[in-house]
C-alpha cells in the first residue's frame, strides 16, 4: 500500500472525542467509569492505527468496531485473577487450588457476616464490648475438651504466636526427624528463630530416643516440640518417642509438651482406607499441652490457625501483642464456627467436602466415570475408564492414597489439551499420565460436572 493511502486511513480513524459519544460508549462510561473507558478507547485506536501502518488493515475500521474492541480489552483488563477452577487433579487438599472447599452451611455463614454488622466484638446480654475470640473457641473447647482455644489466621502464625510468648530467649527441643519444611516456604527452624525460641535438636534423622531428649533438658529448656512430618515419611529403621512418653517426661521437668499436629483431623482416616492420621484429639489425650493446627487442611473449613490447650498456657498467648497481628478475620470466623458445627452434631462427613470426597464410596466414582466417558465416546472422543489413585494432598497422609476411577483421554497432543482447557472460562486443571489426560472424578464438585464436560469436548474438538 502507498504512503498516501496509509495517510488517509489513518485520517479516516475518528478521536477519542468522538467515540466517547457513542451510545455503547456511553454505556461502558457507566459501567466502568470514564478514566479507564478512555483508556480502553486509547488502546483500541492504536492497535487500529498499528495495523494500518503495518498494511495489514486495507481499511479503517468502523466506530461501533473499535469501540467493541475497546470494551473486550476492558474486559480482559478487569478479569479477576483470582478465578473458581475446576480441580480434575484428585488431590483433595491442593494447596495451589485453594485447599478446602467449604460446606454450604460455611458459604452462607460467610456471607451473613460479610454484608452487615455482628456480634464480632460485641456481648448482646450485656450489650457491652466483647471479644472477638469467643466464638470459634466456644465450639473447639466443646469438641476437644481442651480447656481453651485460639484462633489466628493460619497454622504457621498459631506455631510462631506458640513459640513466641512461650519460649522467648529459652530452649525449645526437638527431634532432628522433625526439622521439616512444609510447603510453602513453612520451616521448623526458620519459625524457631523467627520466634526469639533457641532450638536444640536431638537424635538423628532416623531415631531419636526418650533418652536423647531426657539429656538436653537443663534450666533453660522452656518446651518439648513435636512436629508431625505431615508431608514425608521416614520408613524403614526410624523411630521416635510416642506423644504420651514426651508428655511424661516434659510434666516430669515442669515443661510443657507443644505439638504441632499440622492437618487439623478431627476424624479418624482409617475406615475410609487411609493409613490413620493422628487427630488433634490423639494430640490432646496423650497429654500434649498446647496442639496447633489448620482450619484449612483436614478440618475442611477457612484458612485459620487453631491453637487449643491448657487454660494458663493459651492465655499466655492470647495477651502477648504478636496475637493481635496474626489476629484473624470476621468472615474466617463464621466460616470455621459453621465447620465446626457439622462435627458436633455428626454430619461432618456428608457436609464438609473435603470429608464427602475422602468417604465418597469407589463404586460411585466409577459409575460416574463411566457416564462422562460414555458421553465423550458419543462426540467422537477416545475416552476410557481406567484405575487410578486420589491423594489427600496438603501436606497429610504421605505415601498412602485412595483407589479411584478415572477418566482417560487419549488426543493428538496431551500438553496442548491441557492447555487448553486451562483457557476455558473455567479452566479445568488436570493430570497427564502416560501420554493421556486424565480427570479423577473424586475432586470434581457437583455442580461442575456439565460444564467440565462442555469443555472437555470443546476442547477435544477444537
Ligand atoms: C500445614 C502445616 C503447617 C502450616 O500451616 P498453614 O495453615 O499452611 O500456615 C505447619 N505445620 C504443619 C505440621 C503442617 O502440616
Amino acid at each position: 500500500m502507498d504512503k498516501e493511502n496509509t495517510q488517509s486511513l489513518l485520517r479516516e480513524l475518528p478521536s477519542v472525542d468522538r467515540l466517547l459519544n457513542t451510545a455503547m460508549a456511553v454505556d461502558m462510561m457507566l459501567a466502568y467509569g470514564r478514566s479507564l473507558t478512555v483508556e480502553s478507547l486509547r488502546a483500541s485506536l492504536d492497535a487500529a492505527r498499528s495495523s494500518i501502518l503495518s498494511g495489514k488493515a486495507s481499511y479503517a475500521p468502523m466506530n461501533a468496531v473499535l469501540v467493541d474492541d475497546a470494551r473486550l480489552w476492558l474486559e480482559s483488563y478487569l478479569a479477576p485473577t483470582l478465578q473458581p477452577v475446576i480441580n480434575g487433579t484428585g488431590v483433595i487438599v491442593h494447596t495451589n487450588l485453594g485447599r478446602a472447599p467449604l460446606s454450604a452451611a460455611a458459604r452462607t455463614a460467610i456471607e451473613d457476616a460479610a454484608k452487615g454488622y455482628s456480634t464480632l466484638e460485641y456481648d448482646l446480654p450485656s450489650g457491652q464490648r466483647g471479644s472477638r475470640t469467643v466464638h470459634a473457641e466456644q465450639l473447639l473447647t466443646r469438641l476437644t475438651e481442651a480447656e481453651a482455644a485460639l484462633v489466628v489466621n493460619n497454622n504457621a502464625a498459631a506455631v510462631l504466636l506458640m513459640l513466641t510468648a512461650l519460649c522467648q530467649g529459652k530452649e525449645v527441643i526437638i527431634s532432628r526427624g522433625q526439622l521439616v519444611e512444609i510447603g510453602g516456604g513453612f520451616r521448623i527452624p526458620d519459625v524457631m528463630a523467627q520466634s526469639g525460641a533457641k532450638l536444640v535438636e536431638v537424635g538423628t534423622t532416623n531415631r531419636t530416643h526418650l533418652r536423647d531428649y531426657a539429656n538436653a533438658i537443663t534450666e533453660n529448656t522452656a518446651a518439648i516440640l513435636v512436629a508431625h512430618h505431615s508431608n514425608y515419611k521416614i520408613i524403614g529403621f526410624s523411630s521416635e518417642p510416642t506423644l504420651a512418653e514426651l508428655a511424661e517426661l516434659a510434666h516430669e521437668h515442669n515443661l510443657p509438651l507443644l505439638y504441632d499436629q499440622g492437618s487439623g483431623a478431627l476424624l479418624d482416616s482409617s475406615p475410609f482406607g487411609l493409613e490413620p492420621e493422628p487427630t488433634v484429639l490423639d494430640g490432646l489425650s496423650a497429654g500434649a499441652d498446647m496442639v496447633a493446627f489448620s482450619g484449612d487442611k483436614l478440618l475442611g473449613g477457612p484458612q485459620a490457625g487453631i491453637l487449643v490447650g491448657r487454660q494458663e498456657l493459651i492465655a499466655r498467648l492470647k495477651k502477648h501483642p504478636l496475637a493481635r497481628a496474626v489476629r484473624v478475620d470476621k468472615l474466617c470466623l463464621a466460616g470455621l464456627s459453621a465447620t465446626l458445627t457439622h462435627y458436633l452434631t455428626e454430619n461432618a462427613i456428608e457436609e464438609i467436602p473435603v470429608w464427602r470426597m475422602i468417604a465418597r464410596p469407589l463404586t460411585e466414582i466409577g459409575s460416574e466415570a463411566d457416564t462422562w466417558a460414555a458421553r465423550l465416546q458419543e462426540r467422537g472422543i477416545r475416552a476410557e475408564v481406567v484405575d487410578g489413585r486420589s491423594t489427600v494432598g496438603g501436606g497429610s497422609l504421605p505415601g498412602t492414597s485412595l483407589p479411584s476411577r478415572v477418566v482417560a483421554i487419549t488426543v493428538a497432543d496431551p500438553d496442548q489439551f491441557a492447555s487448553q482447557l486451562r483457557q476455558e472460562k473455567v479452566p479445568v486443571i488436570g493430570r497427564i499420565q502416560d501420554g493421556r489426560f486424565l480427570i479423577d472424578p473424586r475432586t470434581i464438585l457437583p455442580e461442575q460436572v456439565e460444564i467440565l464436560l462442555q469443555s472437555l469436548v470443546h476442547c477435544a474438538l477444537a
